[in-house]
């Protein structure tokens, strides 16, 4: 057993630490209240190789191991753990379903996405299906060489500022999983328009609707077999939602660090905070928790990286890390006193984007029932699912 980074990891870690620390965190609020993608700041974190950490080098990425993409994905949050949820998250999954595209559609989306000059969206969910996702019902129809969708996708994060998008569409009628077939499709296509969000949180990558009125793509732009899309899309998830969790940990943790600076030094009745045992078991609670939990995220992404199954510790984390962090931030605010509660510290900031994992790529409740599937097996769900 290894518990250790490697020499070259923990090189990547501070550099994508000083990064976050420079050039993420100072903006991280004036992102938030202008509601701006940083476009410049992410073609400069492709540049440095931040996005698509593991795709291959021939297709242009670095060919590192997904430990060190959550490495990076965990560091660039401890800066802004809002804007990953596009690079990092969303980017893994379009990454990832791209590098099965062919040459063209690789060197047409996947190549400017890797140099952090165009930004993808991943879209699965609708208005009338979210954790069941299979049953999604936007269609794509054949015509000739070519495919005519139509439909609507909710909740999509950074919609309003998307290149492209990857949409799942449904090839085959009816309500069946199998029926749903993936496509890459250029935003200014005829057909398509969007609908943004007031949201909570991740003000900056505004998130939206994408409407798609008889949109006509080529043939060539289907990513994988016909029917075989929701597989797919699966298969992103169970790294996606780990590193959605770094994504949740790294604040909380920053949060901590500054919380027990803050109750070192300031004092009361004489004594520094950090002496009452009802300030500092909080901290020392969510410490261990959250470090816990740290250490199985990088455990399941290792279990990758060997070619085994991560659903299980996925699942797990994914119900675990969201809310951890949010219960740790909430501490925090109050443990700051009224301080605390103004904007003039991140600490709410980081409570209102953290909050959106706790949905995002899918919640709690249905993460639980994943780990109940891969532990008790699927006869002893509550009902068939996918
Ligand atoms: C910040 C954010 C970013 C997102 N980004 C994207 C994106 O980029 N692309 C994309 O496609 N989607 C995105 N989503 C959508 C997200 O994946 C869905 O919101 C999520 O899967 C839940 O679906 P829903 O909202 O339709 O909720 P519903 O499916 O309607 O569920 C509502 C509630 O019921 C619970 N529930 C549902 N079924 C069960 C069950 N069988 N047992 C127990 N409880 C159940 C759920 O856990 C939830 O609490 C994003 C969401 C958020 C909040």
């Amino acid at each position: 057993m290894d518990f250790d980074f490697s020499k070259e990891q923990k090189l990547i870690q501070k550099e994508v630490r000083r990064f976050a620390q420079e050039e993420l965190a100072p903006r991280y609020s004036q992102w938030d209240r202008e509601r701006k993608y940083p476009r410049e700041l992410v073609k400069k974190m492709g540049d440095l190789g931040y996005i698509g950490v593991s795709v291959s080098q021939e297709l242009g990425g670095l060919g590192e191991s997904y430990v060190t993409e959550g490495l990076v994905c965990e560091e660039l949050s401890r800066g802004d753990c809002s804007l990953p949820m596009s690079t990092q998250v969303a980017g893994h999954l379009c990454a990832g379903l791209l590098e099965q595209g062919s040459r063209s559609v690789q060197k047409a989306f996947l190549d400017p996405f890797l140099a952090g000059e165009q930004v993808c969206a991943f879209c699965l969910t609708e208005p009338g299906s979210g954790t069941d996702a299979g049953a999604l019902q936007t269609s794509a129809v054949r015509k000739g060489d070519a495919y005519v969708l139509n439909g609507e996708k909710s909740g999509i994060t950074a919609i309003m500022d998307a290149d492209f998008a990857l949409v799942f569409a449904r090839t085959t009628p009816g309500h069946d999983a199998r029926g749903v077939s993936c496509f890459v499709v250029p935003c200014n296509l005829p057909g398509m328009s969007t609908q943004a969000y007031e949201d909570l949180g991740c003000n900056a990558i505004v998130r939206g609707s994408l409407f798609l009125q008889n949109v006509e793509i080529p043939e060539s732009y289907r990513i994988g077999e016909e029917g075989r899309g929701f597989r797919l899309a699966m298969r992103g998830f169970d790294i996606s939602r780990i590193f959605l969790c770094l994504e949740a940990i790294a604040p909380a943790l920053v949060s901590l660090q500054e919380t027990m600076a803050h109750v070192k030094g300031r004092t009361a009745f004489g004594r520094p905070l950090a002496t009452f045992e009802a300030v500092s078991f909080p901290i020392i609670e969510h410490f261990s928790l959250l470090e816990a939990v740290r250490l199985l995220c990088y455990k399941a992404l290792w279990l990758r990286d060997q070619g085994q199954s991560s659903t299980k510790e996925a699942g797990m984390v994914k119900w675990m890390a969201p809310r951890f962090s949010t219960n740790a931030i909430r501490d925090c605010i109050t443990l700051h006193g009224h301080y605390g509660y103004t904007k003039e510290y991140p600490l709410e900031q980081r409570l209102r984007d953290v909050l959106a994992i706790e949905i995002a790529d899918g919640t709690s409740q249905v993460s639980k029932l994943v780990v109940q599937r891969e532990m008790m097996g699927r006869e002893f769900l509550p009902y068939n699912y996918r």
